[in-house]
């Protein structure tokens, strides 16, 4: 009994050796087309062909393994094998993100080489909230002014933000101050609106996964800090970057804002390995965003010091003037005399800190 099996794990183990040969001439054909594909200036992943492909082997197989075998087992070798395609682990590189900026200048910020905050209320409410919060904020060095016009709010009864009005209010107040806006488009519409007001398109974490939105928002001519999907992967957030790519945006600042886990003590879970993991696999430039990822402002300064310290470029907090007043996400807003505090503390526990 025991030396028939034996033998059969022999036989499956020289099956196996079998399909790696297979599997190791399969890659070096893929090579091949790879290179015949880039003389020719073709487009290297056909989806078409790969499904149609892949219903021919269900049809071949004849029943001799179920279609979902079939499917399931040539649906991965097709997929890792694309990663040789687009040349191995340099996938995001040889991909649309191949083609974005590592750093660049925005209002008078090296993206990428200098550190810095985005700082300013989760809305803007009135003009005396945008123009007083931006005024402190200004003077206390920060270059880049954060306020939702357009809020996606979980519920429809909250306050869904000032729209238009809110718009040029967040300018006038970056203007009066010598800074930038970066401010959240929820749709295509508002989108319009954000370009003509804002310098960089802010894209929430409800919509990291609008292909619509992040097409439209590529093509916009701005810059893009994309949000992390809440219930995203990395690769689901780099795919989504690389939506923004194709479109043509070439300047984009990931922004790693929490994910959801079991945990309840943190409005989100922060996940700061992303951020060294994504500049292993992209490169580009990575934001945190510590009010959102902990929903409360007791730890923001721990989670400021660990972004900056992993390489984050930059460190998103919201800021407002009497938080227990706000219109959203009171909770976890900082007045400006006590983000003054965490930028101080901040910058004297980490070497690079704005
Ligand atoms: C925001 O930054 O205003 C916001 C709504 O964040 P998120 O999309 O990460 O929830
Ligand atoms: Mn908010």
């Amino acid at each position: 009994m025991a030396d028939g099996l034996d033998a059969l794990r022999a036989q499956i183990d020289a099956l196996d050796s079998e399909i790696l040969d297979s599997l190791a001439r399969r890659a070096e054909t893929v090579e091949r087309v790879r290179a015949l594909k880039s003389d020719l200036g073709r487009e290297m992943h056909d989806p078409m062909r790969a499904a149609s492909h892949i219903r021919d082997l269900v049809a071949r197989s004849e029943g001799s393994l179920p279609a979902h075998v079939v499917e399931r087992v040539f649906g991965e070798i097709h997929d890792a094998m694309l990663g040789v395609m687009r040349g191995g682990a340099d996938r995001y590189a040889s991909g649309p993100l191949g083609g974005a900026r590592r750093t660049f200048s925005l209002a008078g910020t090296e993206v990428g080489r200098r550190a810095f905050w985005i700082a300013g209320p989760c809305s803007v409410e009135s003009a005396e909230q945008i123009s007083g919060v931006a005024a402190d904020l200004g003077r206390l060095g920060v270059k880049m002014l954060r306020g939702g016009a357009f809020k996606p709010r979980t519920s429809p009864a909250s306050f869904q933000g000032l729209g238009l009005r809110g718009l040029i209010l967040l300018r006038e107040a970056a203007d009066a101050n010598g800074m930038a806006v970066v401010t959240e488009a929820v749709d295509e519409r508002s989108l319009e609106s954000v370009v003509e007001y804002a310098d960089v398109v802010q894209i929430g974490t409800r919509n990291a996964q609008n292909y619509a939105l992040l097409r439209s928002a590529g093509a916009a001519g701005l810059p893009v800090l994309l949000k992390r999907g809440f219930g995203s992967t990395i690769r689901e957030w780099l795919g989504a970057a690389e939506y923004v790519a194709a479109a043509g945006c070439d300047r984009i600042v990931l922004c790693e804002r929490g994910i959801r886990t079991f945990e309840t003590e943190t409005r989100a879970t922060l996940d700061i390995s992303s951020v060294s993991v994504v500049r292993e696999l992209a490169g580009l430039p990575v934001v945190v965003d510590v009010s959102h990822a902990a929903g409360r402002k007791d730890i923001l300064v721990d989670l400021s010091r660990a972004s900056f310290a992993v390489g984050a470029a930059g460190v998103m907090v919201e800021v407002h003037p009497n938080p227990p007043a706000a219109l959203s996400d009171g909770q976890q807003q900082l007045t400006p005399l006590e983000f003054a505090a965490a930028a101080s503390d901040v910058a004297a526990s980490v070497e690079r800190a704005p």
